[in-house]
C-alpha cells in the first residue's frame, strides 16, 4: 500500500469492547477507562488496522489518508 493514515477513534462512540485490540494489538490500547487509542495516531497504512476499524462494533474508527484527508474507513458513500 505504502500510505500514511490518520487513525482516530472517536470515544464518545467507543464502547471498550476491545474487537481492536485484539485485531491490532500494535496500533491500539484500552486506557484505564476501556476506551480505545491509537498508539500511534498517524501510522502506515496496515491491514490490521483496518480489519480493527472494519470489525468495531460501534464504527468508533475513523482513518483517512494522512494528508489528502481522503476516507479509508468508513468508505465515502
Ligand atoms: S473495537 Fe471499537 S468499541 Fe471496541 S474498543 Fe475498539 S474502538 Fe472501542
Amino acid at each position: 500500500m505504502g500510505d500514511r493514515w490518520r487513525i482516530e477513534v472517536d470515544r464518545s462512540v467507543c464502547i471498550g469492547s476491545a474487537q481492536c485490540v485484539n485485531r491490532a494489538p500494535d496500533a491500539f490500547r484500552l486506557d484505564s477507562a476501556r476506551q480505545s487509542h491509537p498508539v500511534e495516531p498517524d501510522a502506515d497504512a496496515g491491514e490490521q488496522v483496518l480489519a480493527a476499524a472494519e470489525n468495531c462494533p460501534v464504527e468508533a474508527i475513523v482513518i483517512t489518508v494522512l494528508g489528502s484527508g481522503e476516507p479509508v474507513f468508513p468508505p465515502e458513500e
